[in-house]
């Protein structure tokens, strides 16, 4: 008898186990561009799908390397999410064409690009040319810079993830909602915040946070980079200086995979500017974890305190 209820309690453990790991199997593996998209997902689905970032959060996104082990990432992918509006056209066809996976490519439902289903800023007028430096014609890509732009990606995440898996839909649905909420909370305290700081102009060094000081309705009235992806030359920093000086600028916010020595000339000639180093994506520094995090980082860069 009592080898008969251990065989049976075997079964039954055997049993579980092989429906645990049927279950892991079944989950939707997906593969974002940038580790903002992975927080956002995480934040959608929880534990429903595997998710994992192919760029670091300390990494330029317009320059990331198409390495082979991307492509083998992305071979095992049932959904690749970017941003599109040019924001990874240096190195995300190459690593699609590498991975021969036909379910990740463009207009399939495996391929889901976010930037296009928000608001875009910076949408250039007229033709544009190489002279211009990196201007897209979509508009600014770095748009999970704004929380309420970042809910309304979770929102299209969400659908996406519920085409892909329909039993989950709901959960994938909730997800995003809560984050919709949880960030729209936020941002009135983030809004207050920056408000009670006084500041109200912004030096940047690319058009990086363009969404996030548009949001908080913060000027940007100088840019380091003379143009968008072309290093800070001596001239143009003379000209960033003269602005800053005349229009009191206080504060410059270096995207902290740049190089911030630029800086240096600028703080010794504007008495008073406070310069900055932050983090501008999730997993950009220690403690940037998720995407709250995010604006939470730039928002204390705002107020002083670290
Ligand atoms: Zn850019």
């Amino acid at each position: 008898m009592k080898t008969q209820s251990t065989l049976k309690s075997l079964l039954a453990l055997a049993l579980l186990a092989s429906v645990a790991s049927g279950s892991a199997e079944a989950k939707l593996n997906v593969i974002t561009t940038i580790p903002d998209l992975r927080s956002i997902t995480e934040e959608v689905a929880g534990d429903l799908v595997n998710v994992e970032s192919l760029g670091r959060g300390t990494q330029d996104p317009h320059y990331i390397e198409a390495k082979p082990s991307y492509m083998l990432k992305v071979n095992k992918a049932d959904l690749v999410i970017s941003i599109g509006m040019e924001l990874e056209i240096g190195w995300l066809p190459s690593i699609l064409a590498g991975a021969r996976n036909p379910k990740v490519n463009a207009g399939e439902k495996g391929n889901l690009e976010v930037g296009s289903s928000v608001e875009p800023l910076e949408v250039p007028k007229g033709n544009i040319s190489r002279a211009d430096g990196d201007v897209h014609p979509a508009g600014n890509p770095h748009v999970t810079l704004d929380p309420i732009r970042a809910g309304e990606i979770a929102q299209k995440i969400a659908a996406r993830l519920g085409e892909l898996d329909p039993p989950n839909a709901a959960k994938y649905e909730a997800g995003a909602k809560a984050l919709v909420s949880r960030l729209t909370e936020k941002s009135r305290d983030w809004d207050s915040r920056i408000r009670k700081s006084g500041v109200t102009q912004v030096i940047t060094y690319h058009k990086t946070l363009t969404y996030f000081l548009d949001r908080f309705k913060l000027e940007n009235p100088a840019i380091l980079e003379p143009k968008p992806g072309i290093p800070p030359t001596s001239g143009h920093i003379i000209d960033v200086i003269k602005l800053a000086k005349e229009k009191k600028i206080g504060l410059v916010l270096v995207e902290n995979y740049f190089d911030p020595t630029v800086t240096t000339k600028i703080k010794q000639e504007v008495p008073g500017l406070r310069a900055v180093t932050v983090a501008v994506a999730v997993d950009g520094a220690p403690g940037v974890k998720k995407i709250d995090d995010v604006y939470e980082g730039l928002v204390k860069a705002i107020e002083g305190s670290k």
